[in-house]
């Protein structure tokens, strides 16, 4: 892998997808912290495939202050495997990966970096509010989360999102793993270790609109649940089970209605008609969720890699071929 030139005490990883508006505000937040820390640091901004100037303005910075890294994905491969390759090529003793629409004030990372000193290993930023989400989000969100924590084989904490701080023994478990439905605040918890959270309040993006698409959240969030539970595939025996035990409620009736009330409207093609609908729906829930983790198999299976890089700055070992 690569080789460290000068080794970075700390480095903050930041995915960027069509950001051209945050980064030179983002730049002028986080090389302000970057001076604060004592200790030579990198800030590693990994280009999403984005379609706008970001990549020239994450060139022109690195021109500009040599702590600043980058790294160039050949398209838009999703926001955790951004995070994944940024890791991979962070050279820090402590990693911190945060967003870059400001959303997750770098100001915070000064608080992160104090309870990494003071030994934990996973210093992770709990939201205590999010500012100007619409509700509906706002709601989902903590349903989700609760659901979430309620299913998982790990405990995952609630209201947290990626930003955190994680020390080198963490990320170097995190780099060996192979999967590539990553869900990464998941991943995290699921390592062990010290960890704990510093509280935070949420700010509003900086500029620009979200670059989660309501698809690629519900994505995170199926993948979420898919990566560290298995409940969902009992949920079919769980359904399978109850459709059993309608029908036989069903046939009791039936008997009891051909003998004793002839004329009941209720044994007719109504009962029928809904009896095929609700077994058909309980059959193809249960086909979609096996689907999800057979699916989850074959991609896992397939051994193509997790990202493909096209261009880096600040890399300077990196040879060819991990290009
Ligand atoms: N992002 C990315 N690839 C994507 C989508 C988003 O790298 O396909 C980055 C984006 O640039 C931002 C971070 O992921 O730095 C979080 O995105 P956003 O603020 O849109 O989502 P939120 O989590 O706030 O809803
Ligand atoms: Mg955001």
């Amino acid at each position: 892998m690569v080789e460290p030139q000068c080794s970075p005490r700390f480095s903050i990883v930041v995915p960027i997808y069509n950001e051209e508006d945050t980064i030179p505000e983002l730049y002028r937040r986080v090389s302000a912290v970057l001076d604060m820390l004592d200790g030579p640091s990198e800030l590693i901004l990994v280009n999403d495939g984005s379609r706008d100037r970001s990549l020239a303005l994450m060139r022109e910075l690195h021109e500009r202050d040599r702590r600043v890294c980058y790294l160039s994905l050949a398209r838009n491969f999703g926001h955790q495997i951004a995070v994944t390759a940024g890791m991979n090529l962070a050279r820090g003793e402590a990693v911190v990966v945060m967003d870059a629409d400001l959303q997750d004030p770098p100001e915070l990372i000064l608080d992160l970096v104090e309870q990494w000193r003071l030994g934990y290993h996973v210093v992770y930023a709990q939201r205590v509010r999010r500012q100007q989400e619409g509700w509906l989000k706002r709601l989902f969100a903590f349903g989700y989360y609760r659901v979430l924590r309620s299913l998982a084989d790990v405990d995952i904490p609630t209201d947290t999102g990626d930003y955190c701080l994680m020390d080198r023994s963490v990320v170097r478990v995190l780099n060996a793993m192979p999967e590539r439905n990553r869900y990464i605040r998941g991943l995290r918890a699921w390592v062990g270790f010290r960890q704990t959270a510093v509280p935070f309040e949420r700010d509003p993006r900086y500029a620009g609109p979200v670059k989660y698409t309501f698809r690629k959240s519900l994505r995170l969030a199926i993948n979420g649940l898919v990566s560290f539970s298995t409940v969902p595939l009992r949920l079919s025996t769980y359904l399978g089970l109850m459709a059993a035990a309608i029908a036989l409620i069903m046939a009791v009736l039936v008997i009891y209605w051909r003998f004793f009330e002839v004329n009941s409207p209720l044994t007719g093609f109504a009962a029928i008609a809904v009896a095929v609908f609700f077994i058909g729906a309980v059959q193809l829930i249960c086909i979609g969720i096996l689907g999800e983790y057979i699916a989850r198999i074959y991609e896992e299976t397939r051994g193509r890699p997790l990202y493909i890089l096209s261009e880096v700055g600040g890399f300077e070992t990196l040879t060819e071929p991990n290009l």
